[in-house]
This record gives structure tokens, C-alpha cells and sequence, in this order.
């Protein structure tokens, strides 16, 4: 698992010498896993970095938030809960409110805090599973050859967004987290997965009792495009061998 989120940081370029790095925490097994593996990153890497956590509280999580506390505080963790009050609002005015909405406050509230605990990088816990759902997802459903952004900077610039899971698969988390003997703290969206992401789960499992590497495939092609191959204009050279125009620069809202 650390030879993978290595892998990836090293890459993707994600921690650089003097960052502060700020985790966010959803109380699940893969942001537990995350924190791990770069708070195991930080002891190995020839690089000096800081690693602090937080949570977004947006009032639906289904357990009490107190063994998440003292296990941190056992680790000796620096970890910030913020009980976001317009989420707070939002889930108790509108409880059948949309990922986007939702999405949209959670957002807004991690750069508040990020900003509080002077970090310059967000780590978030999307796994290989997520990226390659997400290149399904947009491929069948949105019309683009698309999955998340590996590294991305938010449209302030301020922050750097990495996903230093996105070649760990989510049964190496479970495992992880469970080893670890992480509390897990359920929120109760996680619990009505949509029908969409249910479907691609179900398809993935179904494909993968015959071909166990799907995902790691899926994740070599991501790294591995052929435009020409592809129908965008954009990078055929259909000029007579003009160079393609360079891929646009991704910001994150
Ligand atoms: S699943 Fe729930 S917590 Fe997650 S973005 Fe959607 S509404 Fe928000």
C-alpha cells in the first residue's frame, strides 16, 4: 500500500519540500488509510512535509465522533472538527438535497479550515475504484473521456488538491483500516449509494471473479493515452502533421 501512495506522490509531483499537508477526514476506512500511509511517508521521504487532519461535520455521520477523537489523539495527531453551520442548516431545511449542493458547502468549509491550519496542500481519500468508476461514470453517462484529477490546484490557487490513494484499490483500504483498528464512522449518504455507482460496483465485480487486474488496467490506460486514436479534433493533425494544441490546465471550483 505505501510502495503504491509513494508511487503516486512521486509522480504525480503531489508533497513537495516544505508543505503542510491537510487531510480530510470523512470517517471512513480510506481517508483513515491515507492519513497513515503519509504519516509513514513523512518519516521515509527525503523530504521535510507536516501532516494535520480534519473533518467536515455536515450532520450525517451516524455515530458519535469520539473514538475518531481519541484515536487520533492516541496517535498524536493534530486534528481539527468543524462543525460546518450552513451544512448544519442545509441538511436539516432540505434533508433530500443533492450531492452537488452538498458537495458544494463541504467544499467551501474545507478551504475555510485549510486556510486556518495554514496548509498549502488537501489530501483527499479517492481510491483507484473511484477513479475508475468515475472514468466509466463519465465515459457512459456525461459523453467525456474523463475520471479525477490525480493533482489539481483549487481556482484560488491556494491550495493544492492531491488523491495519493489512486492506485490503491478500496479492499486494500478495508484490509488497512480494519489492521489498523481505525474507527469507522458512517455517514449516512454511504449507506444510499446511487443507482449509477451501485450498477458500475456490481459491474466491476461481476468482470473482475474472471479478470483480476480490471482496475489496474483501467488505470495504465488513464496514464497511457493515444489521441489519435480518439475522435476529439483537437489532437488529431488534421493540418497536414500540425502539432496538437496542449492539453487546457485543470483548476478544481
Ligand atoms: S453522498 Fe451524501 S455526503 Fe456525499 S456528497 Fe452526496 S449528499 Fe453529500
Amino acid at each position: 500500500m505505501l510502495r503504491k501512495v509513494g508511487e503516486a506522490v512521486h509522480r504525480f509531483k503531489m508533497v513537495r519540500d516544505g508543505d503542510r499537508v491537510a487531510v480530510a477526514l470523512s470517517g471512513g476506512k480510506d481517508s483513515a488509510t491515507l492519513l497513515e500511509a503519509l504519516l509513514l511517508l513523512q518519516k521515509r521521504a527525503p523530504i521535510d512535509f507536516s501532516v494535520c487532519a480534519f473533518t467536515v461535520e455536515q450532520g450525517k455521520f451516524l455515530r458519535p465522533i469520539e473514538p475518531l477523537a481519541e484515536y487520533l489523539k492516541q496517535r498524536g495527531v493534530a486534528w481539527t472538527y468543524f462543525r460546518d453551520a450552513p451544512s448544519l442548516r442545509l441538511t436539516e431545511d432540505q434533508p433530500e438535497h443533492g450531492c452537488d449542493l452538498c458537495s458544494r458547502y463541504r467544499r467551501r468549509a474545507v478551504y475555510e479550515i485549510a486556510h486556518e491550519l495554514g496548509a498549502n496542500a488537501i489530501a483527499f481519500g479517492h481510491t483507484a475504484d473511484d477513479f475508475c468508476e468515475a472514468l466509466l461514470r463519465n465515459a457512459l453517462f456525461t459523453g467525456r473521456l474523463s475520471a479525477l484529477p490525480p493533482v489539481t490546484v483549487s481556482r484560488s490557487r491556494e491550495y493544492r488538491l492531491i488523491r495519493p490513494l489512486v492506485f490503491v484499490t478500496e479492499d486494500m483500504t478495508r484490509a488497512y483500516a480494519e489492521a489498523l483498528g481505525a474507527p469507522i464512522v458512517p455517514c449516512g449518504c454511504s449507506q444510499k449509494t446511487g443507482t449509477v455507482r451501485r450498477s458500475l460496483r456490481e459491474m466491476f465485480a461481476g468482470l473482475e471473479r474472471e479478470y483480476p487486474h480490471l482496475k489496474q488496467n483501467l488505470l495504465s490506460a488513464m496514464g497511457n493515452l493515444d489521441p489519435s486514436r480518439l475522435l476529439d479534433t483537437r489532437y488529431l493533425h488534421l493540418d497536414g502533421g500540425q502539432a496538437p494544441e496542449p492539453f487546457p490546465i485543470v483548476t478544481e471550483a
